[in-house]
């Protein structure tokens, strides 16, 4: 034996804090209880228990997509592997593609699509605004694009393309497959699919489905899978081929040992949105974000983005001069057992609300923590006021 010592480590219980956190920052968030429990069990990949899972989570996930599409999958991995997925399969070697850009997550797309030989073309929107349909529309004038690519939130700088049906219908009109990013959006607000022209639709475990990360979902529209059944040029990813992947989804067949444990976890997570029903999640959503948003602000702080292209799920708070995020984020995980998110780079902080977190107890706690901490690393808040706003506006919406 070449290596006769194993390493010294010691038991998660020695790692993990002794109440875990409460996790309010830009994903993972917290998971129910069916969803942990589902996430524990290991059961045969094929087979007639199996059969049945995996046809109820394509049935929910057509609901909460809003589409009738025929191939919904879930894939092995995170959001990301699920947009690399759309876009390796429906790009090409010279299509052209526009890649409508506002932060982080749009890039990535753009990224994904050059380097599997696309000629991408990136619309980069001004800092703090939603892309607006006029500026995409001279882009797609110039002519040739087969792909469009945008998020309907960006997550890393709290931008909302609120104009998304308006830039689906032209890149439908352009002739192109359009190829959505619905990770920290899916089931916290309206995305209808089918109605608005939507052809790869995106969407992750750990955020607005409130189920766990590495489980991610998919789902083409009839067209764009005509377009990859059509593809001339070879699939480079094993793992990622579409037409792979349907052969265990619509036909119980073998291509990789899915991951079992994550897709019951999602098929919990799916069966308490349907029980919630959307519309009701919507609104329970809506009324969350906009109390914690009116508390930020009575407290004295500011928000990152003007609310005409602020996006719900993830509220952005500017932090003030003199005061570090990372302090303020400190305390807050130390002290309030609240962990919230900084930003790569900038100076803001980030809180989500995306599904479970979109509770009133967890946004009381999280204000209050908010308020304690800022106070702590430096900062002037009214907290009282705060908390009066976030009572307030979620009264008011009953
Ligand atoms: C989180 C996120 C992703 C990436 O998700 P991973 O699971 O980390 O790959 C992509 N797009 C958006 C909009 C996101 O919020």
């Amino acid at each position: 034996m070449k290596y006769p010592v194993p390493p010294t480590v010691v038991s998660l219980d020695d790692i993990l804090p002794d109440e875990p956190l409460l996790m309010m920052g830009a994903g993972p968030v917290p998971i129910p209880h069916k969803v942990a429990y589902a996430n524990s069990l290991v059961i045969n990949h094929l087979g007639d228990t199996m059969n049945r899972v995996v046809e109820q989570v394509k049935a929910m996930s057509r609901y909460v997509f809003q589409t009738e599409s025929g191939h919904v999958m879930g894939v092995a991995g995170p959001a990301s592997a699920a947009m690399e997925m759309a876009i390796a399969n429906l790009v090409e070697p010279g299509t052209k593609v526009l890649s409508i850009c506002n932060g982080l997550f749009s890039r990535r797309l753009a990224e994904m699509a050059a380097r599997v030989g696309g000629e991408v073309v990136r619309l980069d929107v001004p800092e703090k605004q939603s892309a607006r349909p006029e500026m995409v529309e001279a882009m797609l004038k110039t002519g040739g694009f087969g792909v469009l690519t945008v998020v309907q939130g960006e997550t890393s700088n709290t931008v909302w393309n609120r104009d998304l049906i308006e830039i689906c219908r032209l890149g439908k009109q352009y002739g192109c497959l359009n190829v959505v990013d619905a990770v920290c959006t899916l089931s916290t607000m309206e995305m209808e699919m089918d109605e608005w022209g939507v052809d790869a639709l995106i969407t992750g475990g750990q955020k607005g489905l409130s189920s766990i990360p590495g489980v991610s979902l998919i789902a083409f529209s009839e067209d764009s899978w005509a377009r990859l059944e059509k593809r001339n040029a070879p699939m480079a990813h094993w793992c990622l081929d579409a037409r792979l992947a349907d052969q265990f989804w619509n036909k119980h067949a073998y291509h990789y040992t899915a991951p079992v444990s994550g897709i019951l976890a999602l098929h919990e997570a799916l069966r308490l949105i349907c029980d919630e029903t959307l519309p009701s999640r919507f609104r329970r959503h809506a009324a969350c974000s906009m109390a914690l948003q009116g508390g930020i602000e009575a407290m004295g702080l500011d928000l990152l983005i003007p609310s005409a292209s602020r996006l719900p799920s993830v509220v952005g708070i500017t932090v003030p001069d003199g005061v570090s995020a990372d302090k303020v984020r400190h305390v807050m995980s130390q002290v309030h057992k609240v962990e919230i998110s900084g930003a790569f780079g900038l100076n803001i902080l980030r809180i989500g609300q995306m599904g479970e977190q979109s509770r009133t107890h967890n946004i009381f706690r999280t204000l209050h923590a908010l308020g304690t901490a800022m106070r702590a690393a430096g900062g002037k808040v009214d907290l009282p006021a705060g908390m009066a706003e976030l009572e307030r506006v979620l009264a008011s919406r009953g």
